[in-house]
Formats: C-alpha cells, sequence, structure tokens
C-alpha cells in the first residue's frame, strides 16, 4: 500500500469507530485519522491495520481495536495540557493518540522488549512528548504524579491503589475492571466527594500482571 492509501484507510477506519462510538469527539477521531496504526505492528499484519480488529504485538499481548482505544480516550478526555499516566504501553499506539491530544504522557510497560520497540516506532514518528518506562505500572509513576489522568490498558479486578493516589483533585482514572470474559471499562471522577465511578461499556483487556519481565 502507499502513504496516501494508508491515509485514506485510516480516515476509513475512523468513519467505522464513528458508528461503533456514539457521541465520541471529533478530536478523538480526528487523531485516530492521523496516527499510522499500521506502523504499530509487524509488517505481515499492515494489510488489517484499518480494520476494527485487536491484533497481535509479540510476548501475548494484543493492540486494542480502534473503537476500544476510541472510548477509552473519550472517557478519559485528555486536554492539551494536561498530563495522562498510562499503565500498559504495549505498541505504544494508544499512547500516540493521547500524545496528540494531551500535554504530555508518561507510560509504563512490565516487558521491557515492548518497551524498547514502543520508543523506537514513537521515535521514528517524531512524537516526543511520551515518556516511557519499563517496570510494574501498578505502582504508577510517583516521580511525575500527580497526573490529571489515568489510563489503564490491562484489566485486573480491582485497580491498584496508588493509581487513585496519583491522580490530582478533578482528575480521570479509566480502567477496564473484572476479568476473562467479563470486563467493563470504568471511569471514576476525582470528586470533592470522593471517587465517583461510571461503568461504560463491556471491553476485553489482556490481564494487569504482577512483576516485571518475560511474557
Ligand atoms: N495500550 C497498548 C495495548 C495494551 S496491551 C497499545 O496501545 O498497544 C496491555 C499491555 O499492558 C501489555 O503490553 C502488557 O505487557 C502490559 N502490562 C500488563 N501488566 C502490566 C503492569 N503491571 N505494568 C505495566 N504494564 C503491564
Amino acid at each position: 500500500m502507499t502513504p496516501s492509501r494508508f491515509a485514506a484507510a485510516r480516515c476509513r477506519m475512523a468513519r467505522v469507530v464513528a458508528r461503533a462510538v456514539p457521541a465520541c469527539p471529533e478530536r478523538v477521531l480526528e487523531a485516530l485519522a492521523r496516527v499510522p496504526r499500521h506502523r504499530f505492528v509487524d509488517e505481515a499484519l499492515w494489510p488489517r491495520a484499518y480494520r476494527d480488529e485487536a491484533l497481535p504485538i509479540g510476548h501475548g499481548q494484543t493492540i486494542s481495536k480502534p473503537s476500544t482505544v476510541a472510548r477509552m480516550t473519550a472517557a478519559l478526555d485528555p486536554r492539551p495540557r494536561e498530563r495522562i499516566l498510562e499503565v500498559g504501553t504495549g505498541s505504544g499506539y494508544q499512547a500516540a493518540v493521547l500524545a496528540l491530544l494531551a500535554g504530555a504522557v508518561f507510560t509504563v510497560e512490565r516487558i521491557p522488549a515492548l518497551a524498547v520497540r514502543a520508543r523506537t516506532r514513537l521515535n521514528r514518528l517524531g512524537i516526543q512528548n511520551v515518556e516511557i518506562r519499563p517496570g510494574d505500572g501498578r505502582v504508577g509513576w510517583p516521580e511525575q504524579a500527580p497526573f490529571d489522568a489515568v489510563l489503564v490498558t490491562a484489566a485486573a479486578a480491582r485497580v491498584p491503589s496508588s493509581l487513585f493516589e496519583q491522580v490530582r483533585r478533578g482528575g480521570r482514572l479509566v480502567a477496564p475492571v473484572g476479568e476473562g470474559e467479563d470486563q467493563r471499562i470504568v471511569c471514576w471522577i476525582h470528586a470533592r466527594e470522593g471517587w465517583m465511578p461510571q461503568e461504560l461499556d463491556s471491553c476485553r483487556f489482556v490481564p494487569l500482571r504482577e512483576g516485571t519481565g518475560g511474557r
């Protein structure tokens, strides 16, 4: 495929996502139409990069499907000067989408080889406002806290409390909650009265795992 055909495929993908995610903000759709998703998967998968499907990225992990990225991003509602923490860098695609919409993105990945590949991809695309750290994202990134919003892209029955502690008052935390087939995107707002949760769509993410390294 030529670069213009990739761009056309991306715009078509954004339209498919717009139908799948009612009330998805225009700026989120624009970001999806701009980030070259094919560059975040192996070349053999490029023909499938602009379908609304999850794809393997190695080490048993996946890049989420575009409509899921749109839902999570819309719920997180990143603003131009905000600082965002992502847990679960994976391919780096979601971080690249956030980088277009926020001021700075900090992202943690427990599999060092994935963190290195994501770094290389983002560098090649000239995306400069993303910092990647290999490690266990369940502890967040205390040196960079507080964040305006935290996005978790791996599922757990319970979101680790240290992640809530690193969100400023008025900030948001979005995470897939549950295990296996039974998962839901939940968006919490850090209100004056405490954390206000809102349950959104069902979803399917790989598990948030303990520790670092390997698979
Ligand atoms: N956001 C990614 C997709 C997420 S896949 C993208 O856009 O491609 C989930 C990722 O979370 C996997 O790469 C997995 O290794 C990582 N992960 C799982 N548990 C983790 C933990 N405790 N800390 C950091 N990353 C974790």
